[in-house]
């Protein structure tokens, strides 16, 4: 449709961009990080430089992941479906997000009959690293969080989802979660669930979260064998 074509020339811009972007703000950013390095040394622990050298460092880190996220979420949603073991690679995406280091203990329900599903392995591994990241920073206190994944009641494919026992979503926040650029996080980039939402989509897939009375958040995808092509969904 004439509205699925201005979607598709906006991203292309936006892609065009955004890898323009990330070019002339990751090379200064080389060097910030390197001058940083020898900054380092020359000064005293507990002193005020030290402490500025490390402000410094923090918010060359955070443009650094602005940059990254900005070029994931401007790429070309074009999957490459391989029939991937969904067990290792949630594996992957899961201990990526280190939530030993946060404290965060790992619940896996795995079932053991669930198929290797075809998908694009990228982008998977991505929107399971952002749910678990989500995750993972939704309990700076530590807590648990539980990955289940199983076979789809309808159709091939897979059900995976991730619990936490974080705060959970205030109401009047949720219809904004999937915004890009939407955050609540002092340090967030807002594009972890913009992404997530458009690789799910590029697979047909679906995306739903429960907000459980007892707190915490769930957020589960409808996961297809094989990515639908291109332009074959209404809407
Ligand atoms: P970011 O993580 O950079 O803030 P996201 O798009 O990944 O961007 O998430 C957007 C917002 O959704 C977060 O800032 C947070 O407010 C909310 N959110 C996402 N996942 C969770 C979760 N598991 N628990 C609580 N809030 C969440
Ligand atoms: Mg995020």
């Amino acid at each position: 449709t004439q509205r699925q074509l201005v979607e598709r020339e906006r991203l292309a811009a936006l892609g065009e961009l955004s890898a323009v972007l990330a070019h002339e703000v990751r090379n200064p950013l080389g060097a910030i990080f390197n001058a940083l390095a020898a900054l380092r040394r020359y000064q005293e622990p507990d002193s005020p430089g030290h402490l500025l050298v490390g402000i410094v460092s923090e918010e060359a880190h955070r443009l650094n992941r602005l940059v990254d996220d900005l070029l994931d979420f401007a790429r070309p949603a074009q999957p490459q479906p391989q029939p991937i073991p969904l067990a290792h690679l949630l594996e992957e995406a899961v201990n990526a997000a280190s939530p030993a280091q946060a404290h965060v203990r790992v619940e896996w329900a795995l079932a053991p009959d669930v198929p290797p599903i075809l998908v694009d392995e990228r982008m998977m591994r991505q929107a399971f690293l952002n749910l678990a990241l989500n995750a993972v920073q939704a309990m700076p206190q530590g807590g648990t969080l539980r990955v289940s994944a199983r076979r789809r009641a309808e159709g091939p494919g897979a059900t995976v989802e991730f619990t936490d026992t974080g705060p959970g979503i205030p109401p009047h926040l949720r219809a904004r979660l999937f915004e890009p650029f939407f955050t609540t996080k002092a340090t967030g980039t807002g594009l972890g669930l913009a992404i997530v939402q458009r690789n799910l989509d590029a697979h047909g897939g679906q995306i739903s979260i429960d907000h459980p009375a007892t707190g915490g958040t769930t957020f589960r995808l409808e996961i297809p064998s094989a990515p639908e092509p291109q332009g074959s969904r209404q809407g």
